[in-house]
């Protein structure tokens, strides 16, 4: 009998020097139960390259001083420091203006900030918000609590068994009820890439806006607000190499201004007498009290770091590590693929028959191998697909195809152990 020896997978090289790279991450050098670490939890966090630690660093060792409200030296470099990340953040994400950058704790803070601002003022009883099947809580329960609040009706564009949205439906769904569209830019639990500029565009068809969560496409995915033209666009800091604790919210200047403020306190005010207060201009209406200066310096950096790298070629090589790792993977027996859209970035999500996802989990950390299991905070992705959790291993460009062999060498083993 002739057996035929399965044929090598090609993989492109990086379009940069990846072992450079992978050395401004110190901690990809480091073992884990003896066995060099593969970091494939990228969707839940991703590594911080030593600029960004460094930059950090240098704040608190060498111009510590809070913002805004110093005359004095360190508080001016503080402030310019603080402020510059303002621009480079306007400029990753292509907003036409530095006052549509509000600095937000990460991305559920955003959420939330919309919601009981934006939607405070302009949803109420009989109105309808539209997410889709495949949000991250964070962008469902914020809405669900102001749906509760106002006696609104929370709307959910369905998804096909492979993790794609219905479009038509959609479509049909928006009417003159429609206050909000709030969708997911890439799905954290399925890789999805969502067509997020056609969802903005049929909905701006009847002048309604439309929020992106940007949690999972800012690390993979060249952002163009404008190109996109959607009203609100939220991302963390912590999953673009940056630190957890801050990440960015923009709002299109036009809503932004109508917005009534969100927390009250310092350096969001003009003015205040007991008997009234005036607000700040924007952004700075929406940053009450001293915020988190260092990881916004640090933010900074992160971003520089990956924009001099290339989005593009970043994404060409994740678009390779993804291509890869599905081949491979969708070629062991027993295995099944959760989250198969023809438009996908860096998350390759599975189950294998009869074993439960945390159990693979803990067998892979054991070789080293950091995947996620569970539900990763979008429970009704996992009740629309029938499964109670799954294994997700997502990449960011550090990553390397002999890591996603080290992964696949394991899950055979794992298929056996429990067959
Ligand atoms: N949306 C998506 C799609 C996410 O993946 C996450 C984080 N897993 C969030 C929102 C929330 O981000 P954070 O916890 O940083 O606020």
């Amino acid at each position: 009998m002739n057996v035929i020896a399965p044929q090598p997978i090609t993989v492109a090289e990086p379009a940069f020097d990846l072992n450079a790279v992978r050395e401004d991450f110190p901690i990809l050098a480091e073992t884990v139960h003896g066995k060099p670490l593969v970091y494939f939890d990228n969707a839940a966090t991703s590594q911080k390259p030593r600029c960004v630690v460094d930059a950090i660093s240098d704040f608190y060792l060498r111009y510590n001083a809070n913002v805004h409200r110093g005359v004095h030296l360190l508080s001016q470099k503080a402030t310019d420091a603080f402020e510059a990340t303002r621009g480079v953040v306007r400029q990753f994400l292509n907003a036409r203006s530095d006052k549509e950058i509000v600095y937000v704790r990460g991305a559920t803070e955003g959420l939330n900030l919309v919601a009981r601002t934006y939607g405070e003022k302009n949803i109420g009883a009989g109105d309808e918000i539209i997410v889709s099947a495949m949000e991250h809580h964070s962008n469902i329960v914020p809405w669900q609590m102001l749906c509760d609040a106002k006696g609104a009706r929370l709307r959910v564009i369905p998804m096909s068994d492979e993790g794609v949205l219905d479009m038509e439906a959609y479509a049909d769904m928006l009417n003159a009820n429609t206050k909000l569209v709030s969708v997911v830019h890439v799905s954290n639990a399925l890789g999805t890439v969502n067509p997020v500029k056609e969802i903005v565009q049929l909905a701006h068809e009847k002048d309604i806006p439309v929020m992106v969560d940007g949690a999972q496409s800012t690390p993979h995915i060249t952002i163009d607000v404008q190109d996109l033209d959607c009203d609100f666009f939220v991302f963390s800091g912590h999953k673009v190499f940056a630190p957890t604790g801050i990440g960015a919210l923009y709002v299109r200047e036009e809503i932004l201004k109508e917005m009534p403020p969100f927390h009250g306190g310092g350096d969001m005010i003009l003015q205040v007498t007991f008997e009234k207060t005036t607000y700040n201009e924007l952004p700075y209406r929406f940053e009450a009290g001293t915020p988190n200066i260092a990881d916004v310096i640090g933010l900074r950096e992160a971003i520089l770091y990956i924009q001099q790298i290339g989005m593009d070629k970043i994404a060409a090589w994740e678009k390779a590590l993804l291509d890869y790792a599905t081949r491979k993977v969708e070629a062991i027996d027993g295995v099944r693929i959760i989250g198969t859209a023809p438009h996908k970035a860096s998350v390759l999500s599975f189950v294998i028959d009869g074993v439960h996802p945390h159990d693979i989990g803990t067998f892979m950390d054991h070789d080293g191998v950091a995947i996620r299991a569970g539900h990763h905070c979008a429970q009704p992705v996992m009740d629309r697909l029938g499964v109670d959790a799954t294994a997700r291993a997502s990449f960011a460009f550090y990553n390397t195809t002999e890591e996603i062999d080290r992964m696949a060498t394991v899950i055979p083993r794992i298929v056996e152990l429990f067959a």
